[in-house]
């Protein structure tokens, strides 16, 4: 959802199943003060995608759930009178509803071709392009980030780890890894997420390989308790 969604009713929300990394639920849980057990589902890897992690031997991923009084709904829908519907986490939505619905195609920002939307509310001649890159890139930035947690849970849970161990992992590694962002600082994390996958100097490619090096050894620090 977007300001562009103000004459929407939320059809992004209604029957999807939506996908979150570590980082956003650990936003949200900070920011709403909630336990992860009372918004999060636990589900199958399928389709597979980053942030995958073993508990009893099987592939899961983290979902939101679903809203008590209409299960179609994401948990986090607000129905307000006169069929209005809102986003009740706007500021802390996870990234993958920041992003929709714009995506990469051959590098550039466009619209998804499996919109919901109508046509009428999004005009890609006034978008406003560098805020959406900006935006696209933070979410694959963050993907990836999950994905590297999820491995450490994944090679060091190798005998076993309950999901409340995981949950508490998960804390640990996005509470320093957030800390490690902050000491970073905004305009210096734009940078290495420009630079992530588009190397253009070696100095740039250092930072990069320099800070996920640090978000490796925060996970690797945050043993199964
Ligand atoms: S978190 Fe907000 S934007 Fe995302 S599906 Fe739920 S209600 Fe919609
Ligand atoms: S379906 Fe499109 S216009 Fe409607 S709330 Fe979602 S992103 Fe906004």
């Amino acid at each position: 959802m977007s300001d562009a969604c103000a004459t929407c009713s939320g059809e992004c929300c209604y029957d999807v199943i939506v996908r979150v990394t570590g980082y956003d639920a650990w936003r949200i849980k900070r920011a709403q003060a909630l336990e992860f057990e009372q918004f999060l589902t636990i589900g199958p890897d399928t389709p597979s995608g980053p942030g995958a992690f073993t508990l009893e031997g099987e592939r899961r991923a983290l979902y939101l759930g679903k809203n008590a009084d209409n299960q179609r709904a994401c948990a986090f829908l607000m129905h307000l009178p006169n069929e209005v519907r809102r986003c009740g986490i706007y500021a802390e939505r996870p990234r993958v509803c920041a992003v929709y619905p714009m995506t990469f195609t051959n590098g550039s920002v466009a619209l998804r071709t499996d919109v919901r939307c109508a046509a009428s509310n999004w005009n890609m001649a006034t978008i406003t392009y560098p805020f959406w890159r900006r935006s696209l890139l933070e979410h694959m930035f963050e993907s990836h980030l999950y994905g590297l947690v999820a491995e450490h849970w994944n090679r060091s849970s190798a005998n076993g780890g309950t999901l409340a161990q995981y949950y508490a992992y998960v804390e640990r590694c996005f509470e320093r890894i957030d800390a490690r962002r902050s000491e970073v600082g905004k305009e210096a994390f734009d940078d290495l997420m420009l630079h992530w996958q588009q190397a253009v100097d070696e100095g740039a490619t250092a930072r990069v390989e320099s800070f996920l090096a640090d978000v490796d050894r925060l996970c690797a620090a945050q043993a199964i308790t």
